[in-house]
């Protein structure tokens, strides 16, 4: 017997019962970013390898061990994107829109991949929703990112369930100073680290800081501070940006420990947690990379983003039941026809609506079908109102309208009035 065929473990069908969770969420989040003035671009999914080498560093997780790395027909190494930044910076730079100081405002959507061990809130194929900002290097737009998140969580409900942890890693300099005095630190205390963390002291000293060993932790208690090591324009811009959230009334915590993953970032860098997530708490992380661009060739230019995690966040409305109502409804009127003429006059009547309600969920009934179960198709269908057109509605022209949730009684409604009444009945999202 042949196997049965089947996705790549890690890599989610979205299917039709969960995709209207997912549209409300990112109609919801593309909406505030038009909101604020930030333009979407779109990235292809595949860069050459070089690229994500590049911009998110050698020793890192993601490639190190999570990319999904591939040579093409032409013996090119490629990789399936496994964030959005790197292609986002090489974009604007072959493009020359971040040139001479533009400032950028750019948002971005689509899957990412990454070969982890999948398990909820964790997959190899996720999506993010992504944003970076070009040649704005104060305080102001790194509040202004944290803001506009904040004032998402309040719009999908989910504020009281998520936390904003804050931590500055310095300029590069200030950050160089930091990291040796961590290596000597850590040096000294050699044995006491687990071995992970032996091997991170002598690639990427700063991802100790990340460990879960709890032995490593002990150590790190007395570990050097990056807050001691800023240099006066980091603690100014830190300082910049705590007074704007404090401003607005953000809560944040301040968490030393927070490096983030990749190499890029710079002064700024924030995590939103949860704890109703289990393990993977994270639903979105940021920061500043004021190296980056220059680092993939292009000149300084200063930028500032975030991504969010959309499993994370869909799995967010669910556990909180932050579902909008609205949202589960998919049909707002059934038509049900019985017999030939009524089919072509139903068709007809049905087009015409639309003409006047372009927003009207109508769904005309396919496959005819005895009274019974057409009515059976327009309860399951989820639908306000069933339209019924028999022999005796087409007689008089006029349509049955019958309310299948409980509102009032059937009625008759002449075909030339049915828009207009459907108006005044069915809110149209
Ligand atoms: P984590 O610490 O959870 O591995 P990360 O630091 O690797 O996250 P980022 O690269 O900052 O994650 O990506 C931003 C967001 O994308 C994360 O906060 C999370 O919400 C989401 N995300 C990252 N990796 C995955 C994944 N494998 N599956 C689902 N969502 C993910
Ligand atoms: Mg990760």
């Amino acid at each position: 017997m042949s196997k049965s065929l089947q996705a790549i473990r890690g890599m989610n069908d979205i299917l039709p019962e969960q995709t209207p969770l997912w549209r409300y969420f990112e109609g919801t989040v593309a909406r505030l970013l038009d909101n604020y003035g930030y333009k979407q671009i779109r990235m292809p999914i595949v860069e050459f390898t070089e690229l994500f080498k590049r911009s998110i560093g050698e020793v890192t997780d993601i490639v190190e061990k999570e990319m999904y790395t591939f040579e093409d027909r032409n013996g090119d190494s490629l990789t399936l994107r496994p964030e959005g930044t790197a292609a986002c910076v090489r974009a604007v730079l072959e493009h020359g829109i971040t040139g001479g100081g533009q400032v950028q405002k750019l948002w971005y959507i689509g899957p990412m991949f990454r070969h982890e061990r999948p398990q909820k809130g964790r997959y190899r194929q996720f999506h993010q929703i992504g944003l970076e900002v070009f040649n704005l290097d104060g305080p102001d737009i790194d509040a202004e990112l944290i803001i506009m998140t904040w004032r998402l969580w309040g719009e999908l409900g989910i504020r009281d369930a998520v936390k904003l942890e804050l931590n500055s890693l310095g300029t590069s300099e200030s950050r160089g100073r930091y990291r040796e005095a961590l290596v000597e630190y850590l040096s000294a205390h050699h044995d006491k680290l687990d071995e992970d963390s032996q091997r991170r002291l002598k690639t990427n000293p700063l991802r100790v800081l990340d460990t879960k060993n709890a032995d490593t932790q002990a150590v790190l208690v007395d570990a050097p501070k990056m807050a001691d090591y800023l240099d006066d324009e980091s603690r100014a811009h830190f300082e910049g940006l705590k007074a704007r959230l404090d401003a607005v009334g953000i809560p944040y915590v301040l968490n030393p420990k927070l490096v983030r993953g990749l190499d890029y970032y710079s002064k700024t860098v924030f995590e939103w947690v949860t704890d109703k997530l289990g393990a993977q708490g994270t639903v979105c992380a940021g920061g500043r990379y004021d190296g980056l661009v220059e680092q993939m060739g292009g000149k300084p230019t200063p930028g500032v983003g975030f991504a969010m995690g959309i499993e994370r966040l869909v799995l967010m409305l669910e556990t909180l039941e932050q579902i909008p109502e609205e949202i589960s409804r998919q049909v707002d009127v059934y038509l049900c026809a019985f017999g030939e003429a009524a089919d072509l006059a139903g068709l007809a009547l049905a087009e015409r609506v639309r003409d006047q309600l372009p927003n009207l969920r109508l769904q005309v009934n396919a496959g005819a079908g005895s009274f019974k179960s057409q009515f059976k198709k327009a309860d399951k269908s989820g639908a306000l109102y069933a339209l019924i057109l028999g022999d005796d509605e087409m007689a008089q022209q006029v349509v049955g309208f019958k309310p299948l949730r409980g509102q009032g009684e059937q009625q008759s409604i002449a075909w030339d009035a049915l828009a207009a009444h459907l108006a005044t009945c069915v809110v149209q999202g």
